[in-house]
């Protein structure tokens, strides 16, 4: 059976070999403008084209598992993929009632980030663009509301599956849903970054720098001692210049370890740049520590999260602290696996 979902409409018609071309088209409607996923229901194919059709290939190749919801509007999914593996979605809503998908790229994650249980998971394989098209199509298609972004902030390094988070991109936007609603957060891959700038992607970008004292980030995240900082922050210089959007900041605040006056005073150096470098246009967004059971860590005091708000808003940088959402599901950030 081939998988479809992430073929545009001229690459379903060569690839399934029907003719006239245009039902390509026809078949990319079904999927992703009607959310029809059944071939013996799409009414304007001929019986015999529905029939042979059903039989090759395969619209959706996740089967949703398990569903979970928490009281505030988070849904959490568990989908099987078709070789037994399993990956995690999860619907955020916000207070607006606007629904954001937020989607995995992997099976794991290789980047063994210290306080994060995907990481802890070990890596199992990147997902093929259709695993990541198909998350999109079953959130969307359990119905209202309509999603207003997407987020890949579920399982996984995106920019280490960087070819399937652009088709993903692509067949996304074929379908009316603009690339500037899409937001991709990385670890701080260096050459993924780049790679992403060249690609010219119109997404957001999202970064988790967690802390911008080296050894505290080296700690905390491995990654740190191959795409150490001032590369990282050349490397977010560079795609600003090339794209100028602003770019998110993501630190996810963890008593003890990186909410001390020094990270703050790190992060305000990294974000304005020190000895005449140029300054990054950022938005820093606080993460209060998800806990999780049987990790080391502890969420800061909500007066401690506040004075380290209230100081990187001194130094003139704009700054949100998110609210968690579905911690009672575990479909919070850093809580999926
Ligand atoms: N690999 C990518 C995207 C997935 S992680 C990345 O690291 O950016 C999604 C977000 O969850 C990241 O911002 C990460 O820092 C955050 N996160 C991980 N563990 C968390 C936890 N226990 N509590 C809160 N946020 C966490
Ligand atoms: Fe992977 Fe992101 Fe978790 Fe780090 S924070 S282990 S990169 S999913």
């Amino acid at each position: 059976m081939i998988p479809i979902s992430a073929l545009l409409p001229d690459e379903l018609a060569g690839t399934l070999q029907v003719v006239p071309a245009y039902r390509g088209k026809q078949i990319f409607s079904w999927i992703h403008d009607r959310l029809v996923f059944d071939f013996t229901v799409m009414g304007n194919l001929p019986a015999t084209l529905r029939r042979d059709l059903a039989g090759r290939a395969l619209p959706i190749g996740l089967r949703e598992e398990a569903r979970l919801e928490d009281a505030d509007g988070t849904v959490k999914f568990r989908f099987r993929l078709l070789d037994g593996e399993t990956i995690e979605s999860v619907i955020l809503r916000d207070r607006r009632g606007r629904g954001t998908a937020c989607l995995s790229t992997q099976v794991g994650c290789a980047m063994g980030c210290l306080f994060c249980r995907t990481g802890s998971l070990g890596f199992s394989r990147d997902l093929d663009a259709h695993e990541i098209v198909d998350q999109f199509l079953l959130l969307r298609s359990c119905g209202p509301p309509d999603l207003s972004s997407v987020v890949f902030m579920g399982m996984g390094e995106p920019l280490a599956n960087l070819d399937n988070l652009q088709r993903t991109v692509d067949v996304l936007s074929y379908s009316g849903f603009s690339p500037r609603r899409v937001t991709v957060s990385t670890c701080g891959l260096v050459e993924g970054i780049r790679s992403l700038g060249e690609r010219k992607l119109a997404v957001r970008l999202a970064i988790s720098l967690i802390s911008a004292d080296s050894e505290v980030r080296t700690k905390l995240m491995p990654i740190t001692r191959s795409n150490p900082l001032p590369r990282l922050r050349q490397a977010l210089l560079d795609y600003q210049k090339g794209l100028g959007k602003r770019i998110t900041l993501e630190i996810v605040l963890m008593a003890g370890i990186n909410d001390r006056s020094e990270d703050v005073e790190a992060l305000v150096g990294f974000v304005q740049g020190r000895g005449g470098k140029q300054p990054l246009k950022v938005l820093v967004n606080l993460i209060p520590w998800n806990p999780l059971p049987e990790f080391p860590y502890k969420r800061p005091e909500a007066k401690r999260i506040e004075w380290f708000e209230q100081r990187i808003r001194q130094a003139g940088i704009p700054v949100t602290t998110r609210i968690s959402r579905g911690s009672a599901v575990c479909g919070a950030c850093g809580q999926l696996g």
